[in-house]
């Protein structure tokens, strides 16, 4: 007898979009060379994106969302991989060209998928999720820069969410000293206990000012990007660096030349989706290093895939804190 599975699927017609929780067989999946039992997902800005349909994301429909998924293999026609292989996969299109995590079972194409290392597990994994493993490139990018401690503040924007919160503990970790912007000065203590030593009201950043600032930090990690991303530039230090990945605020970009060319400051742009197995591997080696695993579990909400669809509409208007994991098997 075929055995079912549950998914959720999003399916789409001239009005609008819905999105079920269904249950589908191994027949109904993608292809791909891997079958992985999928443990655990997560929830970022990009998957209520997806999920609320307010924008085009997912490129063929019905699709499965969720951007990332831990999981065991399960069977494996790539010799790379073995029956119990504890792996992990970010991007690469699922949820956009290809069915994503919030299912039961994956069948995606073996050079997508990364094995964990030995220290992180299924659950820790997507506790860090793609914000966590975007935040760590964007340090990577800052460290590859030449910045370290020494050089001065770091700050980082969209403090509160899920790249800000992983960036800030990170950085911390590290040694460097952070200051944390945000709109929710409410969760000040929050950010602290993540290790950001100083808090500042986003506000400061969020209006158009002048191509030019008073230097304040020596770098920064932004997923806010729009007018926040340009008073950033602005206000980085001789010779600074910038990890731009996101776009909270806005897609665009109202900048001037004037910090490039008169302050040396250099912008480093970040992406997870496709970046290439040699730098993911870095990356979660490094997370495996560097991130404290008790401040990344302070940081997390739980939810079970027939619920996560409502957070998707709360992630959109930036009232969910931290990281959202969701439990699928
Ligand atoms: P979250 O929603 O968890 O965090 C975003 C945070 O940005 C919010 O918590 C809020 O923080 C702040 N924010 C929200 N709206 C605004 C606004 N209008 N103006 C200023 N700040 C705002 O999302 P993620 O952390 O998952 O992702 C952050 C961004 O990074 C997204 O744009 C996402 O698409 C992008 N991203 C890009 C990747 C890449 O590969 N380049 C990979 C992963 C994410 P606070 O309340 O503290 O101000």
């Amino acid at each position: 007898m075929t055995e079912l599975f549950k998914a959720l699927k999003i399916e789409k017609n001239e009005e609008h979009q819905e999105i079920n929780l269904v249950e589908i067989s191994e027949d109904d999946l993608m292809e791909g060379n891997v079958v992985v039992d999928v443990t655990h997902s997560t929830l970022n800005y990009k998957d209520g994106l997806a999920m609320t349909g307010s924008s085009p994301i997912v490129r063929n429909f019905p699709m499965i969302p969720g951007i990332d998924f831990s999981g065991v293999v399960r069977s494996s026609e790539d010799l790379e991989f073995s029956k119990g292989d504890r792996v992990v996969l970010n991007g690469y299109g699922l949820s956009e060209s290809h069915y994503g995590g919030y299912s039961e079972r994956a069948r995606v194409n073996s050079k997508h998928l990364l094995k964990l290392p030995e220290n992180i597990s299924n659950h820790q994994a997507m506790q860090i999720g793609t914000a966590g493993y975007t935040a760590m490139l964007c340090v990577l990018g800052l460290e590859d820069f030449g910045i370290t401690p020494k050089s001065g503040e770091i700050l980082v924007t969209g403090a509160s969410g899920g790249v800000g919160s992983v960036a800030i503990s990170i950085l911390s970790g590290l040694g460097f000293s952070v200051i944390a912007s945000t709109g929710r000065l409410s969760e000040s203590d929050y950010l602290k206990s993540l290790g950001a030593d100083t808090v500042i009201d986003r506000n400061e950043l969020s209006e158009p000012s002048r191509p030019l600032g008073k230097e304040r930090w020596s770098g920064a990690v932004d997923s806010v990007g729009s007018q926040t991303l340009s008073n950033v530039i602005a206000q980085t230090k001789y010779g600074g660096a910038v990890s731009a990945c996101g776009l909270a605020q806005g897609m665009d970009l109202p900048s001037t030349v004037l910090p490039f060319i008169l302050r040396g400051v250099s912008l480093i742009g970040i992406d997870s989706v496709m970046a290439p197995m040699s730098k993911r591997e870095r990356a979660w080696d490094r997370l495996s290093k560097d991130l404290d695993m008790e401040k990344l579990a302070q940081m997390v909400v739980e939810t079970d895939l027939d619920k996560v669809q409502d957070f998707a509409q709360p992630i959109l208007d930036g009232k969910v804190r931290g990281r959202v994991v969701v439990n699928i098997s």
